[in-house]
């Protein structure tokens, strides 16, 4: 007897253990094709994407943050933070205080990035996790003295199959596990602006090598048995937009050069005056049709862009498919950097794997609410941020959500239902209430009988 309890107990254990999976962190690998713009979708054919959609989710937009430049909107990924409130708020800054400068090719200081926390030093403060990386902005840099576990230091001539391969062999072989991995691409940025997006011809083979590599990397996970149970995000950071020669403001046709000093170009300038800053405004808000010219004070509020040192006294944001020009000629064809509510500077998000449903589509989010939707499906507490949890919901398994024609729908049914309720009630009542009328004869009958009586 004492035997049998002892087999019935551990039986129960052995059973509770083996049923925890849950105890498995999930994993999450996050992959960014540089310049995706969202519509490249409905106008070119990519057949792996489209299977990895069809079992998985859909964002045909995701606004992304202004301004729609390369690293700060990388960083806006993983931190789920406004350009302002993290610091990356261009892919060239100055900052007048301490007199350094940022770069794409002089990134490594930490100082830039320390203004907030990215999502895979969060992930390794968890107890048994790692992070990895191949080439995401700012993962080769210490940030909060943090580094990835497993990263790559950044070089545009190491080809997608050496980053893929450094990332699922870490995702396979590392301990403690790597649970959250990202993987950058620089194309079809790279293309885009060459071309420019109205190129037919040249961005569909461009973008048929993309939706080659997407075959490939699906290949792969399934061939290394991670798949299954690996949820994959691809992503991209902006879009582009069609450039001509006939479209450029030359500033030098308005302003002294010797009277400012340009931190960043085009499509938004940032301008720190040398003289009286109003001195320059002056000169610069006349300057064309084709471009805003704001004060740091004036800065539209939807734009988030304002709150920060790094922001220069006076910014220009040109038109969609204007180039702001110093006297020289136009080098490329596509830009991006333009007002983030321009549909063409947006890029599409399409995520498979456990943590989501199959098969959805979905029309929008915002590209500060994919760093709380990963922090939950890694189960990390995300630090404050500009990202809403509730707009990924749909995406989720783990959630419930209606969109609006479902609750638009089921609010009209209850209303239906209840009506129709309170109508039979009310013609029930008024048939019970109503006298019988030959009761009402009968009882006048009975009052005339006295009288004639
Ligand atoms: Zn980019």
């Amino acid at each position: 007897m004492k035997l049998l309890v002892i087999l019935f107990f551990s039986g129960l254990m052995t059973g509770c253990r083996g049923n925890s999976s849950y105890s498995v962190p999930p994993k999450l690998l996050l992959v960014s094709f540089d310049g995706f713009r969202a519509d490249y979708l409905q106008n070119y054919e990519f057949p792996h994407l489209q299977n990895f959609i069809k079992e998985g989710v859909l964002v045909e937009h995701v606004k992304n943050v202004f301004i729609t430049k390369t690293f700060p909107n990388h960083y806006s990924i993983v931190t789920g933070l406004y350009e302002e409130s993290h610091g990356i708020v261009a892919n060239s800054m100055y900052d007048v205080v301490t007199k350094k400068h940022f770069s794409d090719s002089n990134d490594k200081d930490p100082f830039w990035w320390n203004e907030a926390v990215p999502i895979w030093v969060t992930n390794q403060l968890q107890e048994n996790r790692s992070s990895a990386a191949a080439m995401w902005p700012g993962t080769d840099v210490l940030i909060h003295n943090t580094t990835p576990s497993y990263f790559m230091n950044y070089s545009i001539s190491v080809s997608f199959e050496e980053r893929l391969n450094n990332i699922t062999m870490w995702l396979s072989n590392s301990n403690p596990p790597v649970t959250f991995a990202t993987l950058y691409w620089e194309e079809p940025d790279a293309s885009g602006h060459k071309y420019g997006p109205e190129d037919k011809e040249n961005m569909r083979r461009v973008l048929k090598e993309i939706d080659d590599l997407i075959g490939y990397l699906v290949q792969k996970l399934k061939m290394l048995g991670l798949w299954e149970n690996l949820n994959v995000i691809i992503t991209s950071d902006h879009g582009m937009t069609q450039c001509s020669e006939n479209r450029s403001i030359n500033l030098d046709l308005c302003i002294n050069r010797s009277t400012y000093t340009l931190i960043d170009l085009t499509p938004v300038a940032a301008v720190l005056p040398k003289i009286n800053i109003t001195e320059v405004y002056d000169k610069l808000k006349n300057c064309s049709p084709h471009m805003n010219v704001y004060l740091k004070e004036d800065i539209p509020d939807r734009f988030y862009y304002q709150h920060n040192d790094r922001i220069q006294p006076i910014i220009l944001v040109a038109d969609e498919g204007w180039t702001i020009v110093l006297n020289k000629s136009l080098s490329k064809l596509g830009d991006h950097g333009y007002d983030n509510s321009l549909p063409s500077m947006h890029p599409f998000l399409a995520a498979h794997g456990p943590a989501f449903h199959k098969g959805y589509k979905h029309s929008t989010i915002n590209i500060v609410d994919i760093y709380p939707m990963m922090c939950h499906i890694l189960g990390l507490k995300p630090h404050p941020n500009n990202g809403t949890f509730s707009h990924t919901k749909c995406l989720l398994v783990d959630q419930w959500c209606i969109n609006l024609p479902e609750a638009i729908g089921i609010v009209i049914g209850v209303l239906l239902v209840l009506t129709t309720l309170t109508c039979l009630i009310i013609i029930m009542q008024n048939r019970l209430s109503v006298p019988h009328p030959f009761s009402r004869l009968q009882l006048q009958e009975d009052d005339d009988d006295p009288l004639i009586g």
